[in-house]
């Protein structure tokens, strides 16, 4: 029956890893998967989460009973909060529809298939060119089109706003733009607050309709409301829009998934009907989201006192990231490296794009055990004071040959 199935490709960085993990190189680095780094090249469990841990497993009312099926309200109550800030009129006004979600991928799924589901079918989806890996299989899975716009700018390694307002005038009316609320993967470019202005203006001339990924609230600055800005502005602004939220970074929480899809629609009425067909939805695919991450985040979420010790952790991994990219900065200046990296230091977030070609990247995972993606993107919380002169010496050498 299924013989002439063709053999589909592995996924590039979960192939990476696997190579990786192979090689015997004592002096291997991992720069392609997007999971926080201790400098000792451990991951690491935020120290408010193991409290939050003992607190559940010593609560003698913990179970493991099913969820709702939208899932933990605690939970989807204080991701709302989170990402709309605690003032939302949006969440006063009762115009907001919560489901706990499979991380932030399966909130990209559930969102895009709502939209499947319940919006113009004859319109595409905008993904920002490039985008995280995922994006395009998730939006096609659920039998959408998509359409690329350019963002990323490689003569200035930074944002390309012209192209990418130019793009979103040229669309039909109505499209749904995938927008990175923040620390955009792959390239750690992000738009300043005006150009947010702009971008936000051409969708509202347009009639499209928004769509916010947010992986890493609080990991591209370390502060949880300057990272929510461009989603509260289009809030501000009255945008119907949709939010995908993930505690895979912020929470160290990959493995557990906890996500959460938020949609903002105009009226107590919408969102109740939203909420129902979300609802649905989740009941067909994985009819109960999984407990224990949830737990940790609800936990952690509204009590006062472990916000703020979750918000030490978030600083805690953002400035080591933040250290990092200086070091880089200043190691690769030091070996008078070839071309100009300030991007390096301008870059958001977990990764920064280089800026490396395709065969350089093949040259530093071959001659020197150094793995990242064929992009040139890296993940800086792979590097670490003991392998960041080996890495700046290797990049050098990349690059001069
Ligand atoms: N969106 C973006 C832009 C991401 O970078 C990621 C994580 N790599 C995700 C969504 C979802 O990740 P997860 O499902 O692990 O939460």
């Amino acid at each position: 029956l299924f013989q002439n199935i063709p053999l589909a490709e592995p996924d590039k960085i979960f192939h990476l890893t696997a190579t990786y993990v192979q090689d015997k190189f004592p002096q291997k680095v991992n720069l392609g998967v997007g999971a926080y780094r201790d400098n000792d090249g451990n991951p690491w469990i935020l120290p408010v989460v193991r409290k939050a841990e003992q607190i559940i497993i010593n609560d003698p009312n913990t179970n493991h009973e099913y969820l709702q099926i939208t899932g933990l309200p605690t939970f989807r109550t204080a991701s709302a909060k989170l990402i709309l800030g605690v003032d939302s009129p949006a969440i006063k006004e009762n115009r907001v529809s919560t489901c706990q979600s499979i991380s932030g991928t399966g909130a990209n799924h559930l969102g895009f298939l709502f939209l499947s589901r319940f919006y113009r079918k004859d319109v595409p989806v905008l993904i920002s060119n490039p985008t995280w890996v995922n994006h395009k299989d998730i939006v096609r899975s659920v039998g959408l089109e998509f359409r690329e716009y350019a963002y990323y700018n490689p003569k200035t390694n930074g944002l390309d706003i012209d192209g990418f307002l130019e793009a979103l005038n040229d669309a039909p009316n109505g499209s749904i733009v995938l927008l990175h609320a923040c620390a955009h993967n792959p390239t750690g470019v992000d738009p300043s607050q005006e150009q947010w202005c702009k971008i936000a203006d051409v969708i509202g001339a347009k009639n499209h309709f928004p769509f916010f990924d947010c992986a890493y609230q609080g990991f591209a600055s370390g502060d949880l409301d300057k990272d929510a800005w461009a989603v509260r502005h289009f809030v501000q602004r009255g945008f119907e829009l949709l939010i995908c939220q993930s505690y895979s970074k912020n929470f160290g929480l990959y493995g557990q998934r906890a996500g959460c899809l938020t949609v903002v629609s105009k009226n107590a009425d919408a969102a109740i009907k939203i909420e129902s067909q979300l609802a649905r939805l989740q009941r067909a695919e994985i009819s109960n989201p999984p407990a224990y991450g949830a737990r940790i985040v609800s936990l952690v979420l509204n009590d006062p006192q472990l916000h703020a010790e979750w918000v030490e952790d978030l600083r805690t991994m953002s400035y080591r990231i933040i250290e990092m990219r200086k070091q880089l900065y200043d190691k690769l200046i030091e070996l008078r490296t070839p071309g100009t990296w300030n991007h390096i230091l301008e870059q958001i977030g977990m990764f920064s794009y280089t800026g490396l070609r395709t065969s350089q990247v093949k040259v530093l995972i071959q001659k020197y055990h150094i793995y990242l993606t064929d992009n040139g993107r890296i993940s800086m919380a792979g590097l670490s004071t003991k392998n960041i002169d080996y890495f700046a010496k290797s990049l050098d050498d990349v690059v001069r040959n």
